[in-house]
């Protein structure tokens, strides 16, 4: 198989020249801080797409999950239901406030939190009062049932959209869901600021608060006076040019991702695999990445440990960590499914609950939940929306070929 002589990205940023425009403004000006024209603006239309009250432009997804998990009142040693299969950035902002991420097993329809475990994770918590619930890669979770039973049991819900900016959810937006939500203009999202991020909220109080502490808590007096703990976290207006200028081109995104997903839906067929799920008629993702899923009787022999994996090739039959070798040799980027929280080492000592109930193997390894199945099965494909047709079906070759 020839190899790509520009390398095929999972997913990078994709810029349209606006940007610069928008940068130069802030040059111009020399609004080169955290105040300014196009932070005011871009909050201002994250609020008109997404359909909330109140977006604050931080410096980064994690800092907005921080401020989130600050409005939702975590305090030490408190319990915080969270997605077990994420990236880190989900659940370490508990951390940082010192309460307890309990970890919650995902469903099989969308790889999202599964209500049947939050609410068995109330059964043995009912003290609980904050869940942290990720849209992975796109596609939104089960908000109804998972805000049905937060409400039912008194707890607050913060959506991590950082990778679902634009999916919609019975109509409504990712991120308008949720008491405190993010989104994430990291790099390799969908749109991007470079870095950046926004907390979004409905209350005009919370938003005030994040606006406050984002600039180090601050009081209304003659000189720096502190009543309240401060972040340097606020969003900087060169950063906010970039997203500014992106924004427009949020739904073409979106559009180019779903194309590329359905192209490989199109050439995959007849594979012994699945791309990653969602419920049709309930949810449009914005199919941020693409992943396959390949079917249990097809899977290869693959062993992983801490840090490293092996498999053994067979016939007929794969393994993610064969796609990706594979893929690497034609200069394409794949990557594991984020490998859940509670196979991590840092929290393998935090309580893990699944639709059986209370986690109880030792072996934090084993692969009998749906995350651990999910990541030991799954693999994300390359889904950068400047991949040609061309370079996309050369791309489809290569994981055929793991099946030969
Ligand atoms: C990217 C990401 C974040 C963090 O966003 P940053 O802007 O990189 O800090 C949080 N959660 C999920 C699920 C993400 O993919």
């Amino acid at each position: 198989m020839k190899s790509f002589k520009n390398r095929v990205w999972l997913s990078t940023p994709t810029m349209h020249g606006e940007e610069l425009k928008y940068i130069q403004e802030a040059y111009d000006s020399n609004w080169m801080s955290t105040i300014g024209e196009n932070i005011n603006e871009s909050e201002r239309i994250v609020c008109e797409k997404v359909g909330c009250r109140y977006a604050v432009g931080l410096a980064s997804g994690t800092s907005a999950l921080h401020m989130a998990v600050k409005l939702a009142g975590v305090k030490p040693g408190d319990r915080v239901f969270c997605t077990d299969m994420t990236f880190a950035a989900t659940v370490n902002p508990v951390v940082y406030e010192n309460g307890i991420p309990v970890f919650i097993d995902c469903e099989r329809d969308t790889w999202n939190m599964d209500p049947v475990a939050l609410e068995k994770a109330f059964q043995l918590y009912p003290e609980v009062k904050v869940v942290v619930a990720v849209h992975l890669y796109g596609t939104p979770a089960k908000l109804d049932d998972l805000r049905a039973i937060c409400d039912a049991h008194g707890a607050m819900l913060i959506e991590d959209a950082a990778e679902s900016l634009g999916a919609t959810y019975k109509g409504r937006q990712t991120g308008s869901v949720g008491d405190f939500n993010v989104i994430s203009f990291n790099g390799n999202k969908i749109i991007t600021g470079s870095s950046g991020g926004m907390l979004l909220t409905n209350s005009a109080e919370a938003a005030a608060k994040v606006r406050k502490w984002s600039t180090q808590s601050r009081e209304d007096a003659p000189w720096y006076q502190h009543e309240e703990r401060g972040y340097n976290y606020r969003m900087s207006n060169v950063i906010a040019g970039v997203v500014r200028g992106q924004l427009p081109y949020l739904e073409q995104h979106v559009a180019r991702k779903r194309a590329i997903y359905e192209r490989y839906k199109a050439g995959l067929a007849g594979l012994p695999v699945t791309l990653n799920p969602y419920v049709e008629g309930e949810m449009e993702p914005n199919f941020w990445l693409s992943c396959l899923l390949i079917n249990e009787e097809a899977m290869c022999f693959q062993t992983r440990k801490s840090c490293a994996a092996a498999y053994t090739d067979e016939p007929g039959k794969s393994c993610p960590t064969e796609i990706l070798e594979k893929l690497a040799k034609v200069n394409a980027e794949g990557r594991p499914i984020w490998k859940p929280m509670h196979m991590q080492p840092i929290y393998k000592e935090n309580e893990f609950v699944t639709a059986a109930g209370l986690y109880q193997n030792k072996k934090r390894d084993a692969i009998d939940n749906v995350g651990a199945d999910i990541f030991h099965r799954g693999v994300c494909l390359p889904s950068d929306i400047k991949m040609t047709a061309e370079e996309q079906d050369a791309v489809i070759a290569v994981i055929r070929s793991c099946f030969d």
